[in-house]
């Protein structure tokens, strides 16, 4: 790591063990977060982590955010979801589509935390084959009028602005992937509906909401680039968004993996610490191996992305990787603590939980296997 890397990490990290952690299984119980927690990553500058400077952002490059953001979801998961989906969502989409206007407006309050972003494309009927969304943006004098159902948004009521995105295009043959646009709402928004938090398995402290448009009116200098380019617009944010995923799994594993080290130090049976059983030893050890090639994965994901590599596969090898690792740690962490690690009580149960929907949002690991697979033949 660089100086700088070393710098962000242990300001993370302190800020995880200091202010997360001691609440994570609280807030997991509860099934919210304080707002005053988005209000410190935003005094941490964690909220504009890739933005430049002249944006009130801290201009970093995507590793450095990456290393930041696996130790804040070692500390709580929820808390790195709300982060990651603002970092590489919402507002990566405006720095790079907004005209400079729209960045001078949203850009500096998202990157100082006072709006918290979402990002919202999917709907009920339309998951892995986003571009089949259906809700409308109809065009009206000095605007478009949005109508439409919206799935599981991640800070969509909770947050203050969200990128959404609707068919601007309703000609039959101008269906799938063209014909959509990208359109920055807040949420504050006459006819944006903010519907049932959702009850989840894990990382229930991040809300995850639906939400209706309902005749919701958007003024043009709402509007994202081009009318039928927001679907496009979407994928490119996602290529970086699973990084931020891959990072959060990162960070949940490397907690699994700390409290079961801890654990078969303490638990004795048979006479001796488990930690001295050769089965135990192999079990921590395919579990250290995995984490230390995920997060070398990521990191070289991070760099590619930055120098203009295959960034697209390398971040979906890198998104699949880890959260597959993180679903095999948290397991064997359980396994580790025996009955324990099934009691809520202990932490890997909620890791446990928060790792599973690493594999779903943001592509899923079939879909991102069909996107490694995809660009062998490019
Ligand atoms: C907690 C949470 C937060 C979320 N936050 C957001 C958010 O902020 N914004 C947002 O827009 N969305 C969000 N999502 C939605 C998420 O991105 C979708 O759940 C995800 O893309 C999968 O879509 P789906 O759930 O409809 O599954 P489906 O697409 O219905 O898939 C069902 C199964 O079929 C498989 N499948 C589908 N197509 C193929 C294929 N071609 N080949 C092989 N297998 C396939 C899938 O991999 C999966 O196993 C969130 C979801 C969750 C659970």
């Amino acid at each position: 790591m660089t100086p700088e890397q070393q710098q962000i990490r242990e300001l993370a990290r302190e800020f995880a063990e200091n202010e997360l952690r001691p609440n994570a299984e609280h807030w997991d119980r509860e099934g919210k977060l304080p707002r005053d927690v988005v209000a410190k990553l935003g005094e941490l500058g964690f909220l504009g982590m890739l933005l430049p400077e002249e944006f009130d952002g801290l201009g970093l490059d995507t590793t450095t955010y990456l290393v930041a953001l696996e130790e804040i979801a070692r500390g709580d998961a929820s808390v790195a979801v709300a982060m990651s989906v603002h970092n590489s969502l919402p507002t990566q989409m405006i720095r790079a589509q907004g005209s400079d206007a729209q960045k001078e407006r949203w850009l500096k309050p998202m990157a100082r935390g006072e709006m918290l972003g979402a990002f919202s494309l999917s709907e009920p009927d339309s998951g892995s084959d986003a571009a089949s969304l259906t809700a409308q943006a109809r065009k009206v004098d000095g605007g478009w009028v949005l109508n439409g159902a919206k799935a599981w948004v991640t800070n969509g009521g909770f947050g203050d602005v969200v990128v959404a995105m609707a068919r601007t295009d309703t000609a039959d043959d101008r269906r799938g992937a063209k014909g959509i646009g990208a359109f920055i709402v807040p949420t504050s928004t006459e006819g944006y509906i903010v519907g049932k938090k959702e009850d989840k398995m894990g990382q229930r402290a991040s809300e995850t909401v639906g939400v209706a448009f309902q005749e919701m009116f958007i003024p043009d200098d709402q509007l994202l680039g081009e009318p039928g380019m927001g679907f496009i617009y979407a994928l490119q944010g996602l290529n970086g968004g699973r990084l931020g995923i891959g990072a959060i799994a990162l960070g949940i594993a490397q907690a699994a993996l700390e409290h079961a080290v801890a654990y078969a130090g303490e638990r004795r049976q048979f006479g001796a610490a488990i930690k001295d059983f050769q089965g135990m030893q192999f079990k921590l050890a395919n579990m250290a191996t995995r984490i230390a090639a995920s997060r070398a994965l990521l990191h070289q994901a991070g760099d590619a992305r930055e120098s203009g590599g295959n960034a697209v596969q390398m971040a979906s090898m890198a998104k699949l990787f880890a959260s597959e690792t993180a679903m095999f740690v948290t397991t064997e962490a359980i396994q580790v603590f025996g009955g324990y690690g099934y009691m809520k009580e202990y932490p890997v149960e909620r890791l446990f939980r928060d790792a599973k929907v690493t594999e779903i949002y943001e592509g899923t690991s079939e879909i991102q296997r069909t996107v490694i697979a995809r660009e062998l033949y490019r």
